[in-house]
């Protein structure tokens, strides 16, 4: 039994959840469910990003305290979260006290350690990016994230040796050449390191709104790095050494190639300057688009979970994004995609099993399930796709362990389809076709549980069986021969209607 602790990025508090948040958080969802059920102890954490300009310029529009607008805007991302059952066992806010405490410990220890010094920076700042760029970042003078104009600021600022930390990154990047992935992702923050590192700024003396510098009163810290100290705050830095102890390095962070300087390039680099590992894990997606575009408030592209959700229902939502997007590259979303892959993989593949089964057991078994067959056919592709499944999940690659979990599905059908167990009489041949049929159904409902977490239960209860499918160990559980012959089937409606 191990230990395994996944985050997502904190949010900021300003945007409103859309598809791409929801991407990487039912990502970390799911991953967080199959480590449950590997037996492991799992710490799941995500949450909102809640200080800033841009926040206090907001809260001032709307006539808001920054704190009120932080506490209306950040209920919107938990209200998703919930809509998506996701099962997040700590939700960190950066205005808590707890994270305040935290991040002037950690920048304490960095300030001692020598790293931190005071100068006055001037440069070309792009407020939704809370970021100063150089002339050379930035594309014909814009943002080359927003695409929008930057803000000239100039102000006194302490700043962060980062130039110290570029030998010791290569180094660190080096010696862990699964740190960073995927490898596109991990040359592209190795190159960032090896053109050169300059110092950065790591605090403001313009704005109130953010966690003051415990050895000047005059700034605040830069809403990046208090941000990024959020997974310190959250595994216990300064509040709960044991517990830090405990979790600490071992924590997979996923986030999206848009934040990958600020994860793999600074956020290593910090935590070396207060004596502490770097994270074990980052995982870099890519953008997930819209029609070949980036979502953004400007082209009013962006999709809100909630109305997928109101067709395909929370586990069509869950399938889609964890099956679809292979997590790596740029996704693009269609909603004929989505469709297609809800009709294919889930109301013909799941569905109709499920359907099948249980309505012909109805039928030839008076509704009494039949046990399977130790040396069915289907009992050696069962534990090939068990080995395959475990294997992509822990690779951090969802859509492969689903699409292994499927062909599962789709043997399982085509068994049946070839044993005609509809057109036989009744008996021991019937009986063991759908005997190992119906294993396969309770198999599959373990392995498909972390992306359709309600038709597995669903399935799990109608072919007969007790307690939660969430319960369940891979190792002990997902091993053919474990259905027991004599349980009440019972037939239902269809688990995923097709959609038109
Ligand atoms: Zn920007």
């Amino acid at each position: 039994m191990g230990h395994f602790f996944v985050t997502t990025p904190i949010f900021y508090v300003n945007d409103v959840p859309h598809i791409g948040h929801a991407y990487t958080t039912v990502t970390a969802d799911a991953l967080a469910r199959w480590h449950r059920l590997a037996g492991d102890e799992v710490f799941f954490l995500t949450g909102t990003d809640e200080y800033g300009l841009k926040i206090q310029r907001a809260a001032e529009d709307n006539g808001r305290t920054p704190q009120e607008h932080a506490d209306i805007t950040s209920a919107r991302f938990r209200e998703t979260w919930d809509l998506l059952q996701i099962t997040n066992d700590d939700y960190i806010r950066t205005t808590e006290e707890r994270h305040r405490l935290t991040v002037q410990k950690l920048l304490q220890r960095v300030y001692d350690n020598g790293f931190i010094y005071s100068d006055t920076y001037e440069g070309p700042y792009c407020v939704p990016c809370e970021a100063y760029y150089t002339e050379a970042e930035l594309n014909d003078g814009l943002c080359p994230i927003h695409d929008r104009p930057v803000e000239e600021m100039k102000e006194a600022n302490y700043f962060f040796k980062l130039s110290e930390f570029e030998q010791p990154l290569i180094d660190w990047y080096e010696a862990n050449p699964e740190a960073v992935g995927p490898d596109v992702r991990r040359n592209e923050a190795l190159g960032i390191i090896t053109q050169g590192l300059r110092d950065i700024s790591i605090t403001r003396s313009s704005l109130d709104w953010g966690v003051p510098v415990p050895w000047d009163d005059d700034h605040v810290f830069y809403v990046w790095y208090d941000a990024l100290i959020n997974y310190a705050t959250a595994a216990g830095f300064g509040s709960d050494d044991d517990r830090f102890a405990e979790w600490w390095p071992h924590v997979h962070h996923l986030l999206a190639k848009d934040i990958l300087r600020f994860h793999c390039v600074y956020w290593p680099a910090m935590l070396m300057a207060a004596g502490l590992e770097p994270p074990k894990a980052l995982s870099v997606h890519g953008y997930l688009q819209v029609g070949g575009a980036k979502m953004s408030k400007t082209t009013a592209n962006q999709i809100f979970p909630a109305e997928l959700v109101d067709e395909f229902g929370v586990d069509g939502f869950r399938y889609h994004f964890l099956r679809d997007n292979s997590f790596g590259p740029d996704g693009d979303f269609s909603h004929e995609g989505m469709l297609e892959r809800f009709n294919a993989d889930l109301a013909n593949n799941f569905g109709n099993l499920v359907s099948r089964v249980t309505t012909v057991v109805d039928k030839k078994c008076d509704g009494i399930g039949p046990a399977p067959r130790p040396d069915s056919p289907l009992a050696s592709v069962a534990a090939e796709v068990v080995r395959d499944s475990a294997a992509a999940w822990e690779a951090i690659s969802p859509s492969r362990a689903l699409e292994h979990t499927w062909r599962l599905l789709r043997e399982t059908n085509a068994f049946l389809e070839a044993n005609v167990p509809w057109k036989a009489d009744p008996g021991p041949e019937v009986d063991a076709v759908l005997g190992d049929a119906l294993e396969v159904v309770r198999l599959a409902c373990i392995l498909a549980s972390p992306a359709i977490p309600n038709a597995t239960q669903a399935a799990w209860e109608r072919i007969g069986l007790s307690g939660q499918v969430t319960d369940q160990r891979i190792a002990d559980d997902a091993v053919w021969g474990l259905y027991p012959a004599g349980l009440t089937v019972a037939k239902g409606d269809p688990l995923f209607p097709r959609l038109k």
